[in-house]
């Protein structure tokens, strides 16, 4: 397991380090401030999953991601500020897989890593989840919407799976949460509501008048059940 972090705060990179240390020993650890760099240490490095920070001095953390998946499918870690909501749909729609807002709990950025790393090993015994138009592989990791193939992170994959298993009945924020990153976590409900409206966008013909992941304001989401 090798981590490339790109940070030019030197106290982020130190406690991700800590972090690291203390939970997996054996993983590799390859740092630095500058976006540039970052993206020359992607190439050289092949690093298991980057975690990389927005506001940089060289470059913007969006041209790192925007270079970078050019020719590689890493799973990136972005890490934001709390205010940045446009910036955290904005790196999701960039090619991040996942994102932290700073301040972050050490455990809350150890199961994001988890979730982004997770090979996608391929279950055979598990049958498609079939709702309606919507068909998602649990084998290959695919959903379509009638004929059409949705890409998805990770993180949409796991949600959509976990809200088809479940269609029909309202999902906690917690329960997704905790099929997400194994905890449930005080500001849970903001992230999801991220992947949420990018699920969204993928998906509905209106993402703003959703017809297939309903909310339920305060307690979660559900998927509606098909005539
Ligand atoms: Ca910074």
């Amino acid at each position: 397991m090798k981590v490339l972090i790109i940070e030019d705060d030197q106290a982020i990179v130190e406690a991700i380090s800590l972090a690291l240390q203390l939970s997996w020993p054996e993983a590799k650890l390859v740092s630095t401030h500058l976006g540039e760099r970052g993206i020359d240490l992607v190439e050289k490095e092949n690093p298991d999953v980057v975690i990389l920070d927005l506001g940089l001095p060289d470059i913007s953390g969006f041209e790192v991601l925007k270079q970078v998946r050019l020719f590689s499918t890493v799973p990136i870690l972005i890490l934001t500020v709390r205010s940045d909501e446009v910036d955290i749909v904005k790196g999701l729609e960039w090619g991040a897989d996942d994102y932290v807002v700073k301040p972050f709990r050490q455990m809350e950025l150890l199961s994001r890593i988890k979730l982004v790393t997770r090979r996608r090993v391929p279950l055979v015994e598990e049958a498609p989840l079939v709702c309606g138009k919507l068909r998602f592989d649990p084998g290959t990791w695919q959903l379509f919407y009638g004929e059409k193939e949705i890409s998805l992170t990770p993180t949409e994959g796991t949600i959509i799976s976990h809200l088809m298993k479940n269609a029909g009945r309202v999902v906690t924020h917690s329960s997704l949460a905790e099929a997400l990153w194994g905890v449930d976590y005080p500001d849970a409900a903001d992230t999801l509501r991220v992947h949420i409206r990018r699920l969204r966008t993928k998906l509905e013909v209106d993402p703003s008048h959703p017809q297939i992941i309903l909310t339920k304001a305060g307690i979660g989401y559900l998927l509606a059940q098909p005539d």
